[in-house]
């Protein structure tokens, strides 16, 4: 077991790092600056080196140097600094060691039980030492269990020089939690790996490079309002049409009637009176070509909308929000093959699962690297039930050193280096998933 790995992962969390969606500032919470400021001066006394925090986009990074003599592709690994829209003050993080299988009582006077009955997955973790909110906020493992994982790694190998390694990049950033705002101002060029993985979330086996193409559309709705004494042939009332929209659109493709592969439209946000609506929609689909084809469906509802009316009624604006990173990942299989190999020498199975959701990982492979998602161990992130282990978060460090370890290996049989974002693809390579 990795001796400071608690006491780290502890102090990470009790940090209040919660973003804020109504800020426009980079980053969105000074909190976050100050964090990354304290992270730097630890990453500074365990040895690592080039730590530099950018003001400019709010990612703290630095390098482990390669202890041997053969060029191998430089690896980074990247977690963020955020936490998520939950209450984040005063988080006081509780360690219950050897797990009995029972419920957890996070809070005596409030009466919050975490319960297996309610959350069946916490009975994967009976024996381990499962690390807890008290109730009142979130605990933020996602994504501090990464940060402490990514940090631990790199400080086990500084001492232990006998372990040979390459050269090793981190990058700590903000706002993930913002639909990755954060990872679009990052500075892959300054980064300068070759390829990298996101440690952000997931219970253990989580293998992650198939996210959602996404898109939002906002719609502004147009009514005529009148008094409704007069309103016959005159009023058209902008709270029906809406209505009419949301519910013209496939009602079984909704985030609610779907999982795995099965994209939706999704309304989460609604305003507005007689005279005025405003609606925003989540486009979302695995595929490109259905991407394609659910926007043009929604851009025709809604021409096929304003031909019901003298004038056009409904406004558009429909923008993409990022891709698929599958798209990426696929043309560099070994960046999967690498991390898939270390699972099975941690004794862990890969879980390729389609993620309903993007990650700071499909923003940072469409800018040009490669850049996959491991699992960090946080269950129930978001919210007062969140928990981590602390044996899985030891197994994401296995699986962080022996990515860098076999990839040492590879020395003098990988041809890539030189920081081209572009990795050799062996004969070995078992091919994507
Ligand atoms: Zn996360």
């Amino acid at each position: 077991m990795y001796e400071n790995l608690l006491e780290r992962f502890i102090a990470y969390a009790k940090v209040d790092t919660r973003s804020d969606d109504s800020s426009y500032t980079v980053p969105s919470t000074h909190n976050q600056v100050t964090f990354a400021l304290e992270l730097a001066k630890e990453l500074i006394a365990i040895g690592l080196e080039e730590v530099e925090y950018n003001e400019m986009n709010g990612f703290l990074t630095a390098t482990l140097p390669s202890n041997i003599e053969e060029p191998v592709p430089v690896i980074g690994f990247i977690a963020h600094l955020d936490t998520a829209d939950f209450n984040a003050v005063n988080i006081r993080p509780q360690v219950h060691p050897a797990y009995d299988g029972g419920d957890i009582v996070l809070n005596e006077t409030e009466q919050i039980v975490l319960s297996p009955k309610e959350f069946p997955r916490l009975s994967n973790y009976i024996g381990e030492t499962v690390i807890t909110t008290d109730g009142t906020t979130l605990l933020g493992a996602d994504d501090k269990a990464g940060i402490a994982a990514i940090v631990t790694a790199c400080e086990q190998f500084l001492a232990h020089p006998e372990r040979k390694h390459g050269k090793i990049r981190l990058a700590f950033g903000p706002d993930e939690e913002l639909g990755a705002r954060g990872a679009k101002l990052f500075d892959v060029d300054h980064f300068a790996a070759d390829f990298a993985y996101t440690i952000d979330g997931g219970p253990i086996g989580n293998l992650t490079y198939d996210n959602f193409n996404a898109a939002q559309a906002e719609l502004t709705i147009r009514g005529t309002s009148v008094h409704p004494g007069s309103a016959k042939d005159t009023m058209v009332n902008a709270l029906l049409v809406a209505s009419q929209f949301a519910t013209d659109l496939p009602q079984k493709e909704t985030p609610e009637h779907t999982s795995g592969y099965e994209g939706y439209y999704f309304l989460t946000c609604q305003s507005g009176n007689v005279d005025e609506v405003k609606q925003t929609y989540y486009i979302r689909d695995h595929d490109r070509e259905n991407f394609a084809a659910r926007k043009r469906f929604f851009s025709d509802q809604v021409e096929a909308f304003n031909a019901r009316f003298a004038e056009p009624r409904i406004a558009l604006t429909l923008f993409d929000q990022y891709y698929n990173m599958r798209d990426i990942i696929e043309q560099h299989p070994v960046v999967v093959d690498l991390a898939v190999q270390a699972y099975e020498s941690c004794g862990i199975i890969p879980v390729f699962k389609p993620m309903r959701g993007g990650t700071d990982g499909c923003i940072i492979s469409h800018k040009g690297l490669p850049t996959p998602n491991l699992f960090s161990g946080t269950e129930n992130g978001h919210g007062k039930y969140e928990f981590v282990t602390l044996e899985t978060m030891a197994k994401s460090i296995d699986v962080i050193m022996a990515i860098v370890e076999q990839n040492a290996a590879l020395s003098g049989t990988a041809e890539a280096s030189g920081n081209t974002g572009n990795v050799a693809v062996t004969e070995s390579s078992r091919g994507i998933r």
